[in-house]
């Protein structure tokens, strides 16, 4: 019999798909896009979160598998873990027009989405890739919180308490900034060595 955890996702994903009420569904259908609700380790501790899916993951319909997704795998290796080990997904789950910035009413519309996912997968840990993913994911929790900046949280681990339990967060830069902003790299990378060491902990 199937996982019922896998059996809810697929009743998301065919949501998702019909999901009309999106402002970007019709972007969609005009590109032949997928909608990317998310892919890995349905019982993984770890869950990471993006921003919203760019050309080649609305092509495909899987998430982080373009430019920032390679960038990400080999982050992901760097800490001995690979895409499989984890679940990945992001806030928004169809591209916006030429990849800009999630709006504000799109965030909302597709938050019920990340929320069930987040409930079925019950990760102990979540990392966030970028501003968007940090934003949502502390203000969900009401994290408390000494700044609202990515420059400033970067690699914290943040205790928050979710409904399956304790949760820590762990705000990342976006993989895409290593390529728009090369001065980032030490940092995106020392801050998975946080992510490493948070889950070494978290097993032990
Ligand atoms: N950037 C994101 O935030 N998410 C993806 O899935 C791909 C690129």
């Amino acid at each position: 019999m199937k996982d019922d955890k896998a059996t809810q996702l697929e009743e998301m994903e065919e949501e998702l798909r019909n999901l009309e009420a999106s402002p970007l569904h019709e972007y969609r259908k005009e590109n032949d896009y997928q909608p990317v609700l998310g892919e890995g380790d349905l019982d993984a501790d770890v869950m990471l979160v993006g921003e919203a899916p760019g050309a080649e993951e609305a092509r495909t319909g899987r998430p982080f598998v373009g430019r920032a997704g390679r960038v990400l795998d080999t982050l992901l290796q760097s800490i001995g873990l690979d895409r499989e080990d984890v679940y990945i997904t992001n806030v928004v789950k169809d591209r916006p027009p030429g990849n800009r910035d999630p709006r504000a009413e799109e965030i909302a519309l597709y938050a019920p989405f990340l929320r069930r996912q987040i409930d079925i997968v019950q990760p102990n840990v979540i990392a966030t890739l970028g501003r968007f993913a940090m934003t949502f994911v502390l203000r969900e929790y009401d994290a408390p919180l000494h700044s609202q900046k990515i420059g400033d949280l970067h690699g914290e681990v943040i205790h928050a308490d979710a409904p399956h339990g304790e949760l820590l967060i762990v705000p990342l830069y976006h993989p895409a900034a290593a390529f728009y902003n090369p001065g980032l790299e030490d940092a995106i990378q020392e801050d998975f060595q946080v992510l490493k060491q948070v889950l070494t902990r978290d097993r032990g």
